[in-house]
Protein backbone atom coordinates (compact mmCIF):
# COMPACT_ATOMS: atom_id res chain seq x y z
CA UNK A 1 0.00 0.00 0.00
CA UNK A 2 1.15 3.94 -0.54
CA UNK A 3 0.53 6.22 1.54
CA UNK A 4 -0.15 9.93 -0.02
CA UNK A 5 2.41 12.71 -1.72
CA UNK A 6 1.73 14.99 1.63
CA UNK A 7 4.41 13.65 3.98
CA UNK A 8 6.87 13.21 1.65
CA UNK A 9 6.73 16.27 0.09
CA UNK A 10 7.29 17.55 3.18
CA UNK A 11 10.43 15.12 4.16
CA UNK A 12 11.61 15.88 1.20
CA UNK A 13 12.19 19.36 1.32
CA UNK A 14 13.10 19.06 5.21
CA UNK A 15 16.94 19.49 6.57
CA UNK A 16 19.41 16.94 7.16
CA UNK A 17 21.18 19.34 9.80
CA UNK A 18 19.95 16.84 12.21
CA UNK A 19 23.32 14.98 10.27
CA UNK A 20 25.28 16.56 13.77
CA UNK A 21 22.84 15.92 16.40
CA UNK A 22 22.10 12.17 15.68
CA UNK A 23 26.39 11.94 15.22
CA UNK A 24 26.68 13.87 18.88
CA UNK A 25 23.90 10.69 20.24
CA UNK A 26 25.65 7.91 19.00
CA UNK A 27 29.15 9.03 20.10
CA UNK A 28 27.07 9.66 23.89
CA UNK A 29 25.50 5.98 23.85
CA UNK A 30 29.50 4.63 22.78
CA UNK A 31 29.92 6.67 26.29
CA UNK A 32 32.24 9.41 24.38
CA UNK A 33 31.77 12.69 26.29
CA UNK A 34 30.30 15.11 23.90
CA UNK A 35 30.14 18.86 24.25
CA UNK A 36 26.78 19.78 22.62
CA UNK A 37 25.62 22.83 21.62
CA UNK A 38 22.86 21.52 18.94
CA UNK A 39 19.44 21.63 21.04
CA UNK A 40 17.35 24.96 22.00
CA UNK A 41 15.72 23.56 25.01
CA UNK A 42 16.41 25.28 28.52
CA UNK A 43 18.58 22.85 30.80
CA UNK A 44 16.44 23.14 33.83
CA UNK A 45 13.15 21.40 34.21
CA UNK A 46 10.23 22.76 34.73
CA UNK A 47 9.41 24.33 38.18
CA UNK A 48 7.99 22.57 40.74
CA UNK A 49 5.50 25.19 41.81
CA UNK A 50 4.00 24.70 38.23
CA UNK A 51 4.32 20.92 38.81
CA UNK A 52 2.18 21.10 41.14
CA UNK A 53 -0.55 23.47 39.66
CA UNK A 54 -0.63 20.37 37.46
CA UNK A 55 -0.68 17.89 39.38
CA UNK A 56 -3.74 19.75 41.69
CA UNK A 57 -5.83 20.52 38.61
CA UNK A 58 -5.46 16.90 37.82
CA UNK A 59 -6.09 15.35 41.27
CA UNK A 60 -8.88 17.92 41.51
CA UNK A 61 -10.54 16.52 38.62
CA UNK A 62 -9.33 18.36 35.54
CA UNK A 63 -9.03 15.34 33.15
CA UNK A 64 -11.84 15.13 30.81
CA UNK A 65 -12.06 16.47 27.39
CA UNK A 66 -11.53 20.72 27.14
CA UNK A 67 -13.26 21.67 23.90
CA UNK A 68 -12.50 24.68 21.62
CA UNK A 69 -10.14 27.28 22.05
CA UNK A 70 -9.08 26.79 26.02
CA UNK A 71 -10.09 27.81 29.90
CA UNK A 72 -11.56 30.94 29.59
CA UNK A 73 -9.10 31.96 32.80
CA UNK A 74 -5.85 31.12 30.66
CA UNK A 75 -7.04 32.82 27.66
CA UNK A 76 -7.77 35.94 29.99
CA UNK A 77 -3.97 35.44 31.53
CA UNK A 78 -2.45 35.43 27.99
CA UNK A 79 -4.79 38.15 26.83
CA UNK A 80 -3.85 40.02 30.11
CA UNK A 81 -0.07 39.04 29.36
CA UNK A 82 0.12 40.30 25.64
CA UNK A 83 -1.78 43.55 26.26
CA UNK A 84 0.46 44.62 29.22
CA UNK A 85 3.47 43.48 27.46
CA UNK A 86 2.64 45.13 23.73
CA UNK A 87 0.48 48.04 24.56
CA UNK A 88 -2.53 46.31 22.42
CA UNK A 89 -5.61 46.23 24.61
CA UNK A 90 -6.43 42.34 23.60
CA UNK A 91 -9.19 40.17 23.92
CA UNK A 92 -9.07 36.98 25.07
CA UNK A 93 -11.26 35.87 22.20
CA UNK A 94 -8.70 36.78 20.28
CA UNK A 95 -6.58 34.05 21.66
CA UNK A 96 -6.37 30.21 20.73
CA UNK A 97 -4.45 27.99 23.01
CA UNK A 98 -2.73 25.05 21.25
CA UNK A 99 -0.53 21.89 21.95
CA UNK A 100 2.78 24.58 21.40
CA UNK A 101 4.32 26.96 19.40
CA UNK A 102 4.86 24.25 16.49
CA UNK A 103 1.20 23.54 16.39
CA UNK A 104 -0.07 27.51 16.71
CA UNK A 105 2.37 27.62 13.74
CA UNK A 106 0.79 24.58 11.79
CA UNK A 107 -3.13 26.02 12.65
CA UNK A 108 -1.97 29.74 11.45
CA UNK A 109 -0.62 28.76 7.98
CA UNK A 110 -3.65 25.65 7.93
CA UNK A 111 -6.39 28.99 8.48
CA UNK A 112 -4.36 31.25 5.88
CA UNK A 113 -3.04 28.88 3.22
CA UNK A 114 -4.50 26.71 0.54
CA UNK A 115 -3.00 24.41 -2.22
CA UNK A 116 -1.91 27.28 -5.12
CA UNK A 117 -0.81 29.49 -2.66
CA UNK A 118 2.36 30.90 -1.67
CA UNK A 119 3.43 31.18 1.99
CA UNK A 120 6.76 33.72 2.39
CA UNK A 121 9.05 32.96 5.42
CA UNK A 122 12.38 35.02 6.12
CA UNK A 123 15.40 33.18 6.11
CA UNK A 124 18.23 32.11 7.94
CA UNK A 125 14.85 29.75 9.67
CA UNK A 126 13.55 27.49 12.29
CA UNK A 127 13.74 23.93 10.23
CA UNK A 128 10.04 23.83 10.35
CA UNK A 129 9.63 27.14 8.27
CA UNK A 130 9.42 26.09 4.85
CA UNK A 131 7.87 22.19 5.88
CA UNK A 132 4.58 23.50 7.83
CA UNK A 133 4.12 26.16 5.11
CA UNK A 134 4.07 22.63 2.51
CA UNK A 135 2.00 21.20 5.25
CA UNK A 136 -1.02 23.03 3.87
CA UNK A 137 -0.56 22.28 0.03
CA UNK A 138 1.02 25.98 -0.50
CA UNK A 139 4.30 26.40 -1.93
CA UNK A 140 7.02 27.70 0.42
CA UNK A 141 9.39 30.89 -0.83
CA UNK A 142 12.14 32.20 1.04
CA UNK A 143 13.20 35.95 1.60
CA UNK A 144 16.89 36.26 2.28
CA UNK A 145 17.90 38.52 5.06
CA UNK A 146 21.58 38.32 5.04
CA UNK A 147 24.55 38.04 7.04
CA UNK A 148 25.66 41.52 5.61
CA UNK A 149 22.53 43.02 6.96
CA UNK A 150 22.86 42.13 10.02
CA UNK A 151 20.18 39.39 9.22
CA UNK A 152 17.36 42.19 9.15
CA UNK A 153 14.85 41.35 6.66
CA UNK A 154 14.17 44.22 3.86
CA UNK A 155 10.91 45.39 2.96
CA UNK A 156 11.93 45.12 -0.67
CA UNK A 157 12.70 42.07 -0.73
CA UNK A 158 9.41 40.59 0.90
CA UNK A 159 7.82 43.28 -1.87
CA UNK A 160 9.91 41.82 -4.32
CA UNK A 161 9.04 37.92 -3.28
CA UNK A 162 5.15 38.88 -3.20
CA UNK A 163 5.13 40.84 -6.57
CA UNK A 164 6.97 37.56 -7.95
CA UNK A 165 4.85 34.53 -6.57
CA UNK A 166 1.44 36.21 -5.28
CA UNK A 167 2.36 34.88 -1.63
CA UNK A 168 -0.63 35.60 0.79
CA UNK A 169 1.34 35.04 4.03
CA UNK A 170 4.91 36.02 4.76
CA UNK A 171 6.60 34.31 8.27
CA UNK A 172 8.97 36.19 10.67
CA UNK A 173 10.25 35.58 14.00
CA UNK A 174 12.06 38.15 16.51
CA UNK A 175 14.11 37.19 18.75
CA UNK A 176 15.23 35.10 16.02
CA UNK A 177 16.36 31.44 15.83
CA UNK A 178 18.97 30.62 14.79
CA UNK A 179 20.69 34.26 14.08
CA UNK A 180 20.40 35.16 17.89
CA UNK A 181 18.99 38.66 16.12
CA UNK A 182 16.28 40.93 17.21
CA UNK A 183 14.61 42.86 14.71
CA UNK A 184 15.01 46.95 14.76
CA UNK A 185 12.27 48.96 14.83
CA UNK A 186 13.26 50.49 11.41
CA UNK A 187 13.01 46.15 10.00
CA UNK A 188 9.47 45.55 12.38
CA UNK A 189 8.27 49.10 10.54
CA UNK A 190 9.32 48.19 7.36
CA UNK A 191 7.94 44.58 7.25
CA UNK A 192 4.74 45.98 8.34
CA UNK A 193 4.25 48.61 5.51
CA UNK A 194 5.28 45.86 3.09
CA UNK A 195 2.65 43.37 4.67
CA UNK A 196 0.18 46.54 3.99
CA UNK A 197 1.07 47.38 0.89
CA UNK A 198 1.26 43.53 -1.11
CA UNK A 199 -1.95 43.06 0.99
CA UNK A 200 0.02 40.21 2.93
CA UNK A 201 -1.29 37.90 6.31
CA UNK A 202 2.19 38.51 8.37
CA UNK A 203 2.68 35.40 10.77
CA UNK A 204 5.16 36.77 13.48
CA UNK A 205 6.72 34.11 15.78
CA UNK A 206 7.48 35.29 19.14
CA UNK A 207 8.11 32.53 21.11
CA UNK A 208 11.71 34.40 22.22
CA UNK A 209 9.90 37.07 23.42
CA UNK A 210 11.67 37.23 27.06
CA UNK A 211 15.14 36.69 25.85
CA UNK A 212 15.92 39.82 24.97
CA UNK A 213 20.20 41.10 25.71
CA UNK A 214 19.81 44.35 23.69
CA UNK A 215 17.31 46.97 22.86
CA UNK A 216 13.44 45.56 23.32
CA UNK A 217 11.22 43.15 21.37
CA UNK A 218 9.09 45.24 19.30
CA UNK A 219 5.87 43.25 17.69
CA UNK A 220 4.55 44.37 14.14
CA UNK A 221 0.87 43.84 15.93
CA UNK A 222 1.44 47.02 17.42
CA UNK A 223 1.99 49.19 14.53
CA UNK A 224 -1.00 51.14 12.76
CA UNK A 225 -3.26 48.80 10.93
CA UNK A 226 -1.74 45.63 11.64
CA UNK A 227 -4.03 43.98 14.12
CA UNK A 228 -6.43 42.71 11.10
CA UNK A 229 -3.77 40.87 9.77
CA UNK A 230 -1.34 40.14 12.18
CA UNK A 231 -1.28 36.19 13.68
CA UNK A 232 1.13 36.20 16.37
CA UNK A 233 2.62 33.11 17.51
CA UNK A 234 3.69 32.36 21.35
CA UNK A 235 5.05 29.65 23.88
CA UNK A 236 5.31 28.81 27.59
CA UNK A 237 8.38 26.42 26.13
CA UNK A 238 11.22 28.88 26.06
CA UNK A 239 9.79 31.72 28.54
CA UNK A 240 8.65 29.12 31.30
CA UNK A 241 11.06 25.98 30.78
CA UNK A 242 7.90 24.02 29.63
CA UNK A 243 9.23 22.63 26.55
CA UNK A 244 7.56 19.11 27.29
CA UNK A 245 4.12 20.53 28.49
CA UNK A 246 3.05 21.62 24.90
CA UNK A 247 1.48 24.81 25.64
CA UNK A 248 0.84 28.15 23.32
CA UNK A 249 -1.05 30.34 21.70
CA UNK A 250 -2.10 32.08 18.93
CA UNK A 251 -3.28 35.53 19.38
CA UNK A 252 -4.78 36.83 16.04
CA UNK A 253 -8.57 38.67 14.73
CA UNK A 254 -11.73 36.80 15.11
CA UNK A 255 -12.25 34.81 12.24
CA UNK A 256 -8.37 33.20 12.49
CA UNK A 257 -9.15 32.13 15.81
CA UNK A 258 -12.74 30.50 15.04
CA UNK A 259 -11.01 29.08 12.13
CA UNK A 260 -8.08 27.70 14.33
CA UNK A 261 -10.79 26.30 16.95
CA UNK A 262 -12.80 24.31 13.89
CA UNK A 263 -9.30 22.49 12.96
CA UNK A 264 -8.53 21.79 16.73
CA UNK A 265 -11.54 19.97 17.06
CA UNK A 266 -10.35 17.76 13.83
CA UNK A 267 -6.93 17.75 15.24
CA UNK A 268 -6.34 17.68 18.90
CA UNK A 269 -9.19 18.48 20.24
CA UNK A 270 -7.93 21.07 22.28
CA UNK A 271 -4.89 21.13 25.59
CA UNK A 272 -4.81 18.92 28.14
CA UNK A 273 -6.88 20.81 31.10
CA UNK A 274 -4.69 20.07 33.52
CA UNK A 275 -1.35 21.82 31.82
CA UNK A 276 -3.61 24.50 31.05
CA UNK A 277 -3.68 25.27 34.29
CA UNK A 278 -0.23 24.80 34.91
CA UNK A 279 0.35 27.31 32.43
CA UNK A 280 -1.49 29.66 34.14
CA UNK A 281 0.15 29.26 37.35
CA UNK A 282 3.25 29.86 35.75
CA UNK A 283 2.09 33.01 34.07
CA UNK A 284 0.85 34.00 37.73
CA UNK A 285 4.62 33.70 38.56
CA UNK A 286 5.16 37.11 36.98
CA UNK A 287 8.04 38.86 34.91
CA UNK A 288 10.37 38.18 37.67
CA UNK A 289 10.02 34.19 36.76
CA UNK A 290 10.61 35.04 33.20
CA UNK A 291 13.67 36.89 33.98
CA UNK A 292 14.66 34.06 36.43
CA UNK A 293 14.45 31.81 33.10
CA UNK A 294 16.54 33.91 30.52
CA UNK A 295 19.10 34.68 33.23
CA UNK A 296 21.43 32.23 32.60
CA UNK A 297 21.18 32.96 28.59
CA UNK A 298 21.87 36.49 29.21
CA UNK A 299 25.21 35.57 30.92
CA UNK A 300 26.39 32.55 28.56
CA UNK A 301 26.21 34.79 25.54
CA UNK A 302 28.29 37.66 27.29
CA UNK A 303 30.66 34.83 28.13
CA UNK A 304 30.61 33.31 24.48
CA UNK A 305 30.92 36.91 23.11
CA UNK A 306 34.20 37.17 25.61
CA UNK A 307 35.77 33.59 23.96
CA UNK A 308 35.39 34.98 20.88
CA UNK A 309 37.20 38.58 21.14
CA UNK A 310 40.23 39.07 19.73
CA UNK A 311 39.46 36.45 17.42
CA UNK A 312 40.70 36.98 13.71
CA UNK A 313 38.76 33.69 12.19
CA UNK A 314 35.59 33.64 14.83
CA UNK A 315 33.21 36.48 15.24
CA UNK A 316 29.60 36.72 16.39
CA UNK A 317 26.44 37.77 14.97
CA UNK A 318 24.57 40.99 16.50
CA UNK A 319 23.39 38.37 19.59
CA UNK A 320 20.55 40.57 21.02
CA UNK A 321 18.37 38.15 21.81
CA UNK A 322 16.84 34.19 22.03
CA UNK A 323 18.89 31.37 23.49
CA UNK A 324 21.63 30.95 20.16
CA UNK A 325 24.40 32.79 18.93
CA UNK A 326 25.62 32.60 15.53
CA UNK A 327 29.39 32.45 15.08
CA UNK A 328 30.77 33.50 11.53
CA UNK A 329 33.17 31.27 10.63
CA UNK A 330 33.73 32.41 6.79
CA UNK A 331 37.19 33.58 7.35
CA UNK A 332 38.37 30.14 8.12
CA UNK A 333 37.29 29.37 4.34
CA UNK A 334 35.28 25.80 5.01
CA UNK A 335 31.70 25.76 4.98
CA UNK A 336 30.02 25.83 8.48
CA UNK A 337 29.11 22.52 7.49
CA UNK A 338 32.27 21.32 7.09
CA UNK A 339 33.57 22.79 9.86
CA UNK A 340 30.69 20.96 12.24
CA UNK A 341 31.69 17.24 11.06
CA UNK A 342 35.11 18.32 11.78
CA UNK A 343 34.67 19.72 15.18
CA UNK A 344 32.27 16.55 16.22
CA UNK A 345 34.55 14.06 14.99
CA UNK A 346 38.09 15.80 16.44
CA UNK A 347 36.93 18.13 19.02
CA UNK A 348 33.71 16.07 20.32
CA UNK A 349 31.91 19.39 19.97
CA UNK A 350 28.00 19.24 18.14
CA UNK A 351 27.04 22.76 17.08
CA UNK A 352 24.45 23.16 14.33
CA UNK A 353 25.87 24.40 10.85
CA UNK A 354 24.41 27.09 9.59
CA UNK A 355 23.14 26.06 6.51
CA UNK A 356 21.20 23.93 7.98
CA UNK A 357 18.78 26.47 8.56
CA UNK A 358 19.21 28.14 4.97
CA UNK A 359 22.08 29.05 2.69
CA UNK A 360 21.73 32.90 3.85
CA UNK A 361 23.60 31.25 7.17
CA UNK A 362 26.39 29.29 4.95
CA UNK A 363 29.84 29.80 6.73
CA UNK A 364 28.09 30.03 10.58
CA UNK A 365 27.64 27.83 13.36
CA UNK A 366 24.84 27.80 15.49
CA UNK A 367 25.80 28.17 19.28
CA UNK A 368 23.06 26.84 21.66
CA UNK A 369 23.34 28.59 25.41
CA UNK A 370 22.25 25.65 26.93
CA UNK A 371 25.26 24.11 28.40
CA UNK A 372 26.35 25.44 31.89
CA UNK A 373 28.82 28.24 31.76
CA UNK A 374 31.57 26.46 32.61
CA UNK A 375 31.57 23.72 30.02
CA UNK A 376 30.00 26.47 27.25
CA UNK A 377 33.38 28.26 27.30
CA UNK A 378 35.52 25.67 27.19
CA UNK A 379 33.95 24.81 23.79
CA UNK A 380 33.73 27.93 22.13
CA UNK A 381 37.13 28.70 23.49
CA UNK A 382 38.23 25.17 21.86
CA UNK A 383 36.16 26.52 18.95
CA UNK A 384 38.17 29.40 18.52
CA UNK A 385 41.21 27.22 19.14
CA UNK A 386 40.18 25.10 16.19
CA UNK A 387 39.25 27.82 13.53
CA UNK A 388 42.67 29.12 14.28
CA UNK A 389 44.36 26.08 13.71
CA UNK A 390 42.80 25.17 10.34
N1 LIG B 1 9.39 28.78 16.81
C1 LIG B 1 10.72 28.83 16.96
C2 LIG B 1 11.48 29.94 16.32
C3 LIG B 1 11.40 27.85 17.70
O1 LIG B 1 12.73 27.92 17.83
C4 LIG B 1 10.65 26.80 18.28
C5 LIG B 1 11.33 25.72 19.02
O2 LIG B 1 12.53 25.60 19.08
C6 LIG B 1 9.26 26.80 18.09
C7 LIG B 1 8.67 27.79 17.36
C8 LIG B 1 8.39 25.72 18.63
O3 LIG B 1 8.44 25.63 19.99
P1 LIG B 1 7.30 24.93 20.84
O4 LIG B 1 6.47 24.10 19.91
O5 LIG B 1 7.99 24.11 21.87
O6 LIG B 1 6.50 26.05 21.43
Amino acid sequence: MQIGPRIPRIKAAGSDGWEIVYRARALVAAGEHVLNLTIGEPDRTTDPRVLTAMHEAAMGGLTGYTFGPGLPELRRAIAARVTERTGVATRPESVIVTPGGQAALFAAHMVLLSQGDTGLYITPHYPTYPTTILATGAEAVSVAASAEAGFQPKAEAILEAQARTGARSLLINTPNNPTGVVYTPETVAGIADACREANLWLISDEVYDTQIWEGAHHTPRALPGMEERTVVIGSMSKSHAMTGSRLGWIVAPDEVVEAATVLATNTTYGVVPYIQKGALAALELGPDFEEEIAAPFRRRRALVQAAVAGSDKVSTAPAAGAMYVMLDIRETGISGEAFARRLIEEERIAVMPGESFGAAAAGHLRVALTLPDADLSEAVTRIVAFAEGL
